[in-house]
């Protein structure tokens, strides 16, 4: 594909798409209903059908009876890490091949002109992203994501907080099945935006901001009380009447889900002429400029606190504006 045809590449080699990006038209004052209709199917296609699929697919297969997850036992709880590391390590590394390491479609679509592994940085073990990322991602990350998920079990599996079935509540549980997302997009913007006060930033989020020129191994490379919080969403299903269920796929969608914004590439080419949008813009842009989009877009948070960045020149000028200010404030400060 051409991406000249969507986007400009500036003299560094980075390209940036010709249409700023937007938020979703969800929450949109006044309703905008023919801007909702076409973007409804983005709402399940193709990312929240696949955690919502992985899901019933863990309960099916991977995870025991009920009366098993009664009891904290190894064997169970082992059985559970591995595959989550498993499926991590084919999911992100499918991105990771594609695009990294084949790097089938060159730099295409790519939003920042060089490639993380020729980059080597003090601020990374072994001054590498890719290796730094990982051990984050499986040294830590994925033992607390297990770990999220067995508490849960466990609790649901003992009767300590309310199960409710879908033989029952089928309509209640849908309608939460379908918030899920949107429990991952507030419970994201408000842990995200305390992870951007000073103190909180230094010792625990600036690990996941190493990464400047995000990849996919960096989607959940992140200090541990960041991954402890963030995985956590689960957790909202242990005090919202639930189903463990939806308890898995609220994790699966913020477990796997992290990958979207890290990829790096606009679009992922499929065949010659088709492609997926990654929908990485926003979260790019994040990581670029650090104080715009805590968000992903789905509802408006950015919109709303003055701290959207669509990535055009009157979002540049927004934003410096908003510095502007903030150095002002800084400097009349006693
Ligand atoms: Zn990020
Ligand atoms: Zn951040």
């Amino acid at each position: 594909m051409d991406d000249l045809k969507y986007g400009t590449r500036n003299k560094r080699g980075d390209w940036a798409p010709n249409e700023p990006a937007g938020t979703a038209p969800l929450f949109t004052f006044p309703p905008r209903p023919l801007a909702l209709l076409k973007w409804l199917p983005h709402y399940f296609l193709p990312y929240n059908v696949l955690f919502a699929l992985s899901a019933v697919a863990w309960w099916r297969f991977v995870l025991p009876d009920v009366e098993v997850m009664k009891t904290m036992g190894w064997g169970w709880i082992l059985r559970l890490f591995l595959v989550n590391c498993a499926a991590l390590l084919v999911f992100f590394g499918v991105f990771e091949l594609r695009l990294y390491i084949l790097r089938s479609q060159g730099n295409r679509f790519k939003y920042n002109g060089k490639w993380p592994s020729e980059q080597k940085s003090k601020a990374f073990f072994f001054e590498s992203q890719n290796v730094d990322n990982m051990l984050r991602t499986f040294g830590t990350g994925m033992p607390i994501w297990t770990a999220i998920e067995v508490t849960i079990l466990y609790l649901y599996a003992n009767g300590y907080v309310p199960w409710l079935t879908f033989a029952e509540h089928p309509v209640y549980l849908f309608c939460l099945a379908l918030a899920v997302p949107i429990i991952h997009e507030t419970h994201f913007f408000l842990l995200h935006r305390l992870i951007h006060w000073g103190p909180l930033y230094r010792w625990v989020h600036s690990v996941h901001h190493n990464s400047v020129n995000p990849s996919p191994w960096s989607s959940l490379s992140m200090h541990p009380v960041e991954q402890f919080g963030y995985l956590g969403v689960a957790f909202w299903h242990l005090i919202i009447p639930s189903n463990p269920l939806l308890a898995l796929y609220q994790l699966h969608h913020a477990g796997f889900g992290a990958i979207p914004g890290h990829v790096g590439f606009d679009k992922v080419e499929l065949t010659e002429d088709t492609s997926v949008d990654s929908h990485a813009y926003i979260h790019y842009l994040h990581h670029k400029y650090f104080e715009v989009n805590y968000g992903d877009g789905l509802i408006p948070f950015d919109r709303w606190f003055g701290t959207f960045h669509d990535g055009s020149k009157d979002g540049e000028a927004r934003m410096q504006a908003r510095y502007e200010k903030k150095k002002a404030r800084a400097n009349a400060a006693p």
